[in-house]
């Protein structure tokens, strides 16, 4: 938020809802479905935590609704205050509500004592430029929720670049899939791309330095043999059921396979993703404290 964009934000309105059957909260009910959540850009994170990790790395929350009740507990008091008003210094409303509405929104057995309606964001294709020690991750086609979720934390965790969906993916906004990322969500890049286009500049990539290494069940090479000091890195995953297709992993410098020795035939695509990068990685990982 710039100065001069301070000076014209108006405050967000503050409101007490306490039916599911208000048409606000069916709105935001709606966005249970994806083509509601793109048609508005926006979609919903559940949780004190992640919407407070939302709005410290600059996400728009557009609606921020909170339990009363819990906004009179002491233990949340001060943290639910200090996120509303910043919520509604920003321009985003307020609906102060109850834990039947905020559980008719989320799903779920728990009550949250927050839900948050945010302004979906992305990085465009034309800022990603794999320099120095980046590692971006690729994932062609991924469908499960909970894999990409847990791909995006392990992501942030281990410090890649970006998150690159290639082709027709599961919602990264999906609530599930929110939920999975634990937040990481707000701290890494997500980008989407075609596989025509990831082709293309995969070509560019290559030819600027950039190792590009393909995980394949066929791969001749084994991951822990890979030098991933080079320079810049893209991992590259398959569909959870199809693996890579052909063209994309034509697009690889290296295919890599995870070296197995039990009767399943592969990995969950979210474990494999996390060996892979914890060994792309590996020199750039530090435990204070901890012996090496
Ligand atoms: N039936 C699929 C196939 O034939 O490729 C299995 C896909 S696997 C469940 C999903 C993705 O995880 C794969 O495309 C690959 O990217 C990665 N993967 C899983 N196990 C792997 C292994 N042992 N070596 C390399 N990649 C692996």
């Amino acid at each position: 938020v710039t100065q001069s964009n301070k000076d014209t934000i108006r405050p967000g309105r503050v409101e007490e809802i306490t039916s599911t059957a208000n048409p606000r909260i069916k709105s935001i009910k709606a966005l249970g479905l994806k083509k509601n959540r793109d048609r508005e850009s926006v979609f919903v994170c559940e949780g004190l935590k992640l919407a407070t990790d939302a709005i410290d790395a600059e996400w728009t929350i557009r609606t921020l609704l909170y339990s009363k009740t819990a906004a009179e507990d002491d233990r949340l008091r001060d943290r639910i205050e200090r996120l509303s008003a910043t919520v509604r210094a920003r321009g985003g409303d307020i609906l102060i509500t109850n834990e039947k509405v905020l559980t008719s929104l989320t799903r779920r057995d728990n009550p949250q004592a927050v839900v948050a309606v945010l302004e979906q964001k992305t990085t465009p294709v034309s800022e990603i430029k794999p320099t120095g020690n980046d590692c971006w991750v690729a994932l062609d086609r991924v469908r499960d929720p909970g894999n990409l979720g847990t791909i995006i934390r392990t992501s942030d965790a281990l410090g890649a670049a970006g998150v690159i969906l290639v082709g027709e993916t599961t919602d990264p906004f999906a609530l599930e899939t929110v939920r999975a990322t634990m937040g990481s969500l707000f701290h890494i890049k997500l980008a989407r791309m075609s596989e025509a286009d990831f082709i293309e500049r995969a070509s560019g990539w290559t030819g600027q330095g950039v190792q590009i290494t393909g995980t394949h069940l066929k791969g001749a090479v084994d991951h822990r043999s890979l030098d991933f000091t080079t320079g810049p890195q893209v991992v590259l995953m398959g569909n959870e059921q199809q693996g890579l297709t052909d063209a994309l992993a034509a697009s690889c410098s290296n295919l890599a396979l995870i070296a197995m020795d039990g009767a399943a035939d592969s990995l969950n695509l979210a474990v494999a993703t996390g060996i892979m990068l914890f060994e792309a990685r590996r020199h750039n990982l530090t435990a204070p404290g901890a012996a090496p």
